[in-house]
């Protein structure tokens, strides 16, 4: 979106945030860079994952394609990332797959999870919830962030994890989203956020929509010290994500395929009374008119990214 947004247009942060007699609310701009220490902040680099070979039984597994409903030998999808070789319909992969997918081997620093649990409703069940999920999905939350490099070319990558409650932005995500940006500032690299979520998380209450105008600001500082953002929107990318940091992006890249919106496309029939344009909320709908910049492949993912960080290292010389 930011690539074709006109410059004259854009409202700076005072301009938003001005009263109706014009004064500004009080807000400290800085230009100080955020106070984290980098060595604190982060994992050392993660052991590259050794591949595990298949078993008997998974060499002959079979996948069906939601798509098309073509069976796929599941060591087939693997080897083209999760999109049908037959349909191209872009699968859904975990945030760790996709990690690996995208950064080179051996490069990645997790960036540490900094808010203990909180059940701010005391939402039954919550916390054994989060727990459970954390031992199935090996994430502390529903994102991974880390810094690492794409083809040589170094950034603060953050992958949502749709398998985590959704993806749902609370407390912990938002204040990820956030630090993913501080570091980026603190270290002058790109922030590539890959978004999928279902929206706000609901047993936060109020406390998760607060993170839409958090992850908000994050993105206006980083972007106030010349810090390159690029989104992609993979499927689906919903409520309060994709109403804050997933469409505030320079670059906003999407997948095939990929639900993009704020509410879901029944929800709006039902609400206006009308029947949706073919193709609404899609991913190829949202590049036709202006809302994505351009559309990209799984498999094209790594060097489109590396190619954009490249073009960006050359203007920063
Ligand atoms: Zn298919």
């Amino acid at each position: 979106m930011g690539l074709f947004k006109k410059k004259k247009d854009k409202m700076t942060f005072d301009e938003i945030i001005a009263k109706e007699d014009g004064s500004v609310l009080p807000y400290e701009k800085s230009d100080e860079e955020p106070d984290i220490n980098i060595e604190e902040v982060l994992e050392a680099p993660a052991k590259p994952a050794k591949k595990k070979p298949l078993t008997e039984s998974e060499k002959n597994e079979k996948f069906t394609c939601t798509g098309c409903q073509a069976e796929i030998p599941l060591i087939e999808m693997r080897r083209n990332l999760y999109v049908c070789p037959q349909c191209g319909k872009h699968h859904k992969v975990s945030a760790r797959r996709r990690m690996r997918y995208l950064v080179d081997p051996g490069t990645f620093r997790r960036i540490k999870n900094s808010i203990p649990f909180v059940n701010p409703l005391d939402y039954p069940d919550y916390e054994e919830k989060i727990a459970g999920l954390k031992e199935k999905t090996g994430l502390e939350e529903g994102v991974l962030s880390g810094v690492a490099e794409i083809e040589g070319y170094k950034a603060v990558v953050a992958v949502m994890g749709s398998e985590f409650l959704m993806g749902s932005m609370g407390i912990a995500v938002g204040e990820m989203i956030t630090r993913t940006f501080e570091v980026a500032d603190k270290m002058k690299l790109p922030v590539i956020i890959f978004a999928a979520s279902g929206g706000a998380r609901m047993q936060e209450g109020i406390l998760s929509l607060m993170q839409m105008a958090k992850t908000s600001a994050a993105v206006e500082r980083f972007s106030s010290h010349g810090g390159l953002y690029i989104s992609v929107l993979t499927h689906p990318t919903t409520g309060g994500v994709s109403a804050s940091f997933a469409t505030l992006a320079d670059i906003t890249l999407a997948e095939p395929g990929a639900l993009i919106g704020f509410a879901g496309p029944r929800v709006i029939e039902q609400t206006i009374g009308q029947k949706l344009p073919e193709g609404f909320q899609r991913a190829e709908y949202l590049e036709k008119h202006g809302y994505v910049d351009e559309i990209v492949g799984r498999n094209d993912m790594r060097s489109e990214l590396a190619h954009i960080l490249r073009l960006h290292e050359k203007r920063r010389k």
